[in-house]
């Protein structure tokens, strides 16, 4: 299935939710959800039903759309997350939470997720010293994430950390503004992942 590549406020439209998927704008009234609050398309402010399944199946939908991530990788996130111990539903968020993308967002050096991706694709990021390019980098307690020596001028960083500043870095990432670096303190716990998921509909979904 290739990348979802429609408008991203269509996304929040269909979840009858923000996600929070385009940064500033989310927060101003041009935000989709509040010129539109109801599912995209021509039967669109025609509620459906609510079944059990479908609930579930959107939960889903939510997740794999905050992230960014497509269905094949989210299906092997839910897999490692139930040979983990513990919580399957809380191991697969900590999975998403700490993939390299969420990280540099939730440091404020980008708007979105979706920008952050990008950014850790065309390789303005290190981890602990060396660029790492992939936005599913799983990054671990201890890890320092900082933007490359060649990428601290980005307008677009600078402007992600200012209006990012309004917003609290998560517990589990502590980040350095004067360095353009971050450090990672734990593996995030659930009441650290603000992400508005009810992870255990995705794994009811999942065991069926
Ligand atoms: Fe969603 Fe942001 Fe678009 Fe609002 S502006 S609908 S929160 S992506």
């Amino acid at each position: 299935m290739a990348r979802y590549t429609g408008a991203d406020c269509r996304q929040c439209r269909r979840e009858g939710e923000k996600l929070f998927l385009k940064g500033d704008r989310c927060y101003t009234d041009k935000c989709g959800m509040e010129k539109r609050p109801y599912p995209p398309g021509q039967a669109g402010k025609k509620r459906p039903r609510d079944s059990e399944y479908r609930v579930q199946l959107r939960e889903k939908q939510k997740a794999k759309r905050i992230y960014g991530v497509l269905e094949k990788q989210f299906r092997t996130y839910y897999q490692i997350a139930t040979r983990q111990p513990g919580i399957t539903g809380e191991n697969l968020l900590r999975l998403l939470e700490s993939r390299l993308d969420n990280a540099v967002y939730r440091l404020g050096f980008a708007a979105s997720r979706d920008e952050a991706r990008q950014m850790v694709r065309h390789g303005h990021f290190t981890v602990d010293g060396h660029r790492v390019d992939i936005p599913s980098f799983r990054v671990r307690p201890g890890a320092v994430i900082a933007v490359g020596e060649k990428s601290k001028d980005m307008t677009a960083i600078k402007a992600a950390l200012i209006s990012s500043s309004k917003i609290e870095v998560p517990g589990w990432l502590e980040v350095d503004v004067e360095k353009l670096q971050g450090r990672v303190l734990s593996l995030p716990a659930r009441e650290q992942i603000e992400a508005p998921i009810r992870e255990q509909l995705i794994v009811e979904l999942y065991s069926k």
